[in-house]
């Protein structure tokens, strides 16, 4: 209340632009535009002020400003809703399918890689949701935020070091290219060690190390005797390689951290489907011997 005392105070005195009045009106509610649009002599009885004002107040429903460069952004209460449920309703088909792959295993190792893939999968989408449920309606705690949002983030090295392991793990592979067995969750904690040292410092780099560690276990995978599968592990990396363009496109399209997560879900779904459908034993087969 006494931030549009103070803002009515400057229109009466003349000291605000029209631009100035319409980005507050946005942010104070198109009833503050028509009061504003009364006391300023140039806008007085103008009805653009309030069309202006309303449609900018819709823009801000569904998307704010651009945060600055060592910021984060802040998204509207659409955008937060939209970012916890595009990956909460994923937490049980992730659960459901990691312990299906779980009993499609024939031995030991399949089993043990079924469980890394499987809580690498589930990991994501429920650090993922919490982070966004605090973000939203627990912001005031910064620094349990924070802490999300650090986890958030770390989750992501796991899930792609996760991602390769059934190729990795289960696939014949040379001697040189075994290493990546053991390298790619090396790249993993060095990631979690960067999120630590250095979270929110340099955002390029960090988008620079999430697609070095996405691409080089790929060189390895499409050099393996056996390529069943790898159109769709590419088709797979070609999807989270579009949403990348989402992710770094927050106060630019509307919505656009909740579409990342979809383009998230669509590559994880397609590289199950590979992993579940050329690296385990076939549904039909798991039927039969029931
Ligand atoms: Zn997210």
């Amino acid at each position: 209340m006494a931030q549009e005392e103070s803002l009515l105070k400057t229109v009466k005195e003349g000291k605000m632009n029209a631009g100035g009045i319409v980005k507050k009106a946005a942010i104070l509610g198109i009833n503050q535009a028509n009061r504003e649009a009364e006391f300023h002599p140039r806008y007085r009885g103008n009805p653009n002020i309030q069309e202006a004002g309303l449609k900018m107040n819709l823009e801000h429903c569904f998307m704010n400003h651009r945060a600055p460069a060592n910021g984060r952004y802040k998204p509207t209460c659409y955008e937060h809703a939209a970012n916890c449920y595009t990956h909460a309703f994923l937490i049980v088909p992730a659960i459901v399918g990691s312990a299906f792959l779980h009993r499609l295993s024939d031995d030991c190792w399949e089993k043990i890689t079924a469980w890394i893939y499987g809580m690498g999968l589930c990991a994501l989408f429920i650090v993922s949701t919490v982070f966004h449920i605090v973000s939203w309606k627990k912001s005031h705690l910064r620094t349990v935020e924070h802490c999300f949002h650090m986890c958030d983030r770390m989750v992501i090295y796991f899930f792609i070091a996760a991602s390769y392991a059934p190729w990795l793990n289960l696939r014949e592979l040379g001697p040189l290219a075994a290493h990546m067995r053991w390298f790619i969750w090396l790249m993993a904690a060095g990631g979690t060690i960067y999120v630590f040292l250095y979270h929110e410092k340099y955002k390029v780099v960090e988008l620079f190390f999430y697609l070095t560690m996405g691409f080089s276990p790929a060189l390895v995978v499409t050099s393996m005797n056996n390529t069943d599968g790898l159109h769709e592990l590419a088709c797979g990396g070609l999807i989270y390689c579009l949403g990348v363009v989402f992710f770094k496109s927050d106060g630019i399209i509307p919505f656009a951290h909740a579409i990342w997560h979809l383009f998230v879900a669509t590559a994880a779904a397609v590289h199950y489907y590979a992993i579940w459908k050329y690296l385990y034993r076939s549904p039909t087969d798991f039927m039969r011997h029931l």
